[in-house]
């Protein structure tokens, strides 16, 4: 991988890195916004529901309060019995509501004006409404068919609350038990009446949205609204439409009012929500939740009849958010930028110590190579490589002049065939027997001594080491190291012949001799011819050495050598036993052919005087002869038996040839 890529490579990691941290970091800052604003939007709904009870709580014990005064109970309780005689509309009813609207006239002023109760209403049993103060006009129509509250007490004669929707109001409402006070003790007390206080939402809204910078809101559904509420008293509708959500029964801000003319609020399927919605240059969380009646709360199965609108400005949490949105991309491309410039600082260290310890290899394997190389030109053997086929990959200059060859002419070509076919005698090397080819095969060094072939044809011995150029396991080739050996090989030609030979007579000497014919032995017994031994003495010879001295008797002993040489074959050996004592052995040789050749001999000896300084020398020979025979062994038995034979020639007067055989 080159560097550029590694850095491309280093680099887009990183950047998919950070990359993914800054959109994990985005989704954290929204998830964190998302949950604070479901918290608010949590609290919220729980303060108003808090505050909602306790006003419910309020206008309960408000009425009470009211329903405990004794004079309207009275009054009441005429009122009831007027009713019965004549109806709501009679003439006692009306003085009744008269008196009793006067009554409490005050009261009512004061409730509007400090506490913002905006309906007060007396029922009468069997939920027949006596005197609404909100609307003293209206009375004797029944509420049982609309609401349930009324009902409610009249059954249990426990006060209750709620929210309910009602022919001229809606709102919170309370309601308590009238009860007739002057009974004896121990009977019930009759209920004479039911009294209601209700407050309505904007007053309570507008208060709680003072106190808390939140905009409140309450909305009716339309069939909640038609179904209950006499025209003139209904609260405006969004729409003109009847069916059209909604009717505003109450917002302490503007904001809710123009959502709903423009058309701007979410779609609600009654379950509570919230969602932000823009208003101006500012964003608000719109909660809303569903608002439950009186009956509603007794029966869930019941829809709500309207919801709670809870607004507020989050412009800030959102800014907060962004702003820890910009902050931490900001931070992280800074983190990124630093570490990137760190990255590809480390990279280029690595990058020059590197090319700092490739230079260093380099340059170690350079002084290796030249060091090889001046090994190679300098060095007396001979070197050469070849491949796995046998193809010469170099020559050294000592090999190019040993062989005579130069490197054109052998690199590149089949070094077996060129410089090793063939040995001195001309036997051709086979391949097989090739120690490259072994070395090759076996990936084993091997040190041998063989023959190589000049150039011009001439062959010449070496020592050769064969080493192999190993890959792994592999062998892939080999490197030869040789040195020329024909001096070496001269040398122990001469010292071999020197150590075989009588220095005096230039023939076999006795060790040699011996060797030769226990040799000849063993071919006797292998191939069954017949062969012959002499054993030759020189006659008198110590009168020889008496007469002219002993240089002269060497020079006769050179004579008879030469003698001996001349009259035998070129396959007898002749060799000096002894002093004066000779032995011939005669391969291939019958009886008679020996007797022969023993008797040429003698002749030839006594008809030739020695030539010699002193003048010529006259000797003779006595010679015994044997043939090889079944049970000889060894040398030894034809020597004794050809010793035997010449004592008798000796013994029968010398000069003469003795056979055993005969
Ligand atoms: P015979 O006929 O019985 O063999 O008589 P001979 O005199 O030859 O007796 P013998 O074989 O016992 O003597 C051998 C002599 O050869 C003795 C020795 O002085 C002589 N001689 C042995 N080696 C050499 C040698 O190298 N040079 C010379 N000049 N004389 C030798
Ligand atoms: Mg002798
Ligand atoms: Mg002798």
């Amino acid at each position: 991988m080159s560097y550029r890529s590694l850095v491309v490579l280093v680099s887009t990691l990183l950047m998919a890195i950070f990359a993914g941290v800054a959109l994990f970091g985005a989704r954290l800052a929204e998830r964190r916004l998302a949950d604070t604003l479901a918290g608010e939007a949590q609290r919220l709904q729980t303060a108003y529901e808090v505050s909602q009870g306790e006003l419910q709580q309020q206008m309960m014990a408000l009425a009470g309060m009211i329903a405990a005064d004794p004079q309207a109970a009275a009054l009441l309780k005429s009122a009831a019995a007027a009713v019965d005689e004549q109806g709501s509309g009679g003439e006692r009813a009306a003085l009744r509501r008269q008196q009793l609207y006067l009554h409490l006239y005050r009261a009512w002023g004061y409730l509007q004006r400090e506490l913002g109760v905006r309906q007060m209403q007396f029922v009468l049993p069997g939920s027949i409404s006596f005197l609404r103060f909100h609307a003293p006009a209206e009375h004797g129509d029944r509420l049982d068919e609309l609401r349930r509250m009324p009902a409610d007490v009249e059954r249990s004669r426990q006060p209750r609350s709620g929210f309910e929707t009602g022919r001229t109001f809606a709102g919170i409402r309370g309601a308590a038990p009238v009860f007739d006070t002057l009974v004896r003790p121990g009977d019930a007390p009759e209920l004479l009446a039911i009294v209601e206080t209700g407050i309505a939402f904007d007053g309570y809204i507008q208060r709680l949205s003072e106190r808390t910078g939140v905009g409140f809101g309450v909305l009716l559904e339309p069939a909640a609204v038609t179904a209950a509420m006499w025209e003139s008293y209904r609260p405006p509708a969004a729409s003109a439409r009847a069916d059209a959500c909604c009717y505003l029964l109450a917002a302490s801000r503007g904001e809710l009012a123009e959502w709903m003319a423009g058309e701007a609020l979410p779609p609600y399927a009654g379950i509570a929500r919230a969602d932000l919605v823009r208003h101006g240059e500012t964003t608000f969380q719109l909660i809303r939740f569903p608002l439950r009646d009186y009956a509603g709360l007794a029966e869930p199965a019941r829809p709500p009849v309207g919801s709670v609108l809870i607004w507020q400005d989050v412009g800030t949490a959102i800014a907060a958010a962004g702003r820890y949105k910009r902050e931490g991309a900001i931070n992280l491309l800074v983190a990124y930028l630093v570490t990137q410039l760190l990255v590809l600082f480390l990279v280029r260290a690595l990058r020059r110590e590197w090319r700092h310890q490739l230079t260093e290899q380099t340059a170690r394997v350079g002084a290796l190579l030249h060091q090889n190389e001046v090994l190679l030109m300098t060095a007396g053997e001979g070197i050469f490589g070849v491949d796995r086929k046998h193809v010469t990959t170099f020559i050294n200059p000592a090999a190019q002049k040993m062989l005579g060859y130069e490197p054109e002419a052998v690199v590149g070509r089949n070094m077996h065939a060129l410089i090793h076919q063939r040995t001195a005698g001309g036997e051709v090397c086979a391949l097989a027997n090739c120690p490259i080819a072994r070395t090759l095969d076996d990936c084993q060094p091997h040190v041998c001594e063989d023959w190589l072939v000049r150039s011009d044809g001439s062959v010449f011995p070496v020592q050769m080491t064969v080493t192999p150029i190993r890959e792994g396991s592999d062998c892939n080739g080999a490197v030869i190291v040789f040195r020329d050996i024909s001096e070496l090989k001269e040398k122990e030609a001469a010292l071999t012949h020197l150590a075989r030979t009588d220095t005096l007579t230039g023939l076999a000497n006795r060790r040699h001799f011996i060797e030769q014919l226990n040799a000849e032995i063993q071919r006797w017994q292998r191939n069954s011819h017949q062969a012959a031994l002499l054993m030759v003495d020189l006659d008198f010879f110590k009168r020889v050495n008496d007469t002219w001295g002993h240089a002269i008797g060497d020079e006769v002993l050179g004579h008879f050598a030469e003698t001996l040489r001349h009259s035998l074959r070129r396959i007898d050996l002749p060799g000096r036993v002894g002093g004066e004592e000779f032995a011939v052995l005669l391969p291939d040789c019958n009886a008679a052919d020996a007797r022969a050749a023993a008797e040429r001999l003698r002749q030839l000896v006594e008809s030739q005087p020695a030539p010699t300084a002193a003048g010529p020398v006259a000797i003779t020979v006595s010679i015994g002869v044997t043939l090889f025979q079944a049970g000889d062994v060894s040398g030894d038995q034809p020597l004794l038996r050809a010793d035997r034979a010449l004592y008798r020639a000796k013994q029968a007067g010398r000069n003469r040839v003795v056979c055993d055989f005969c």
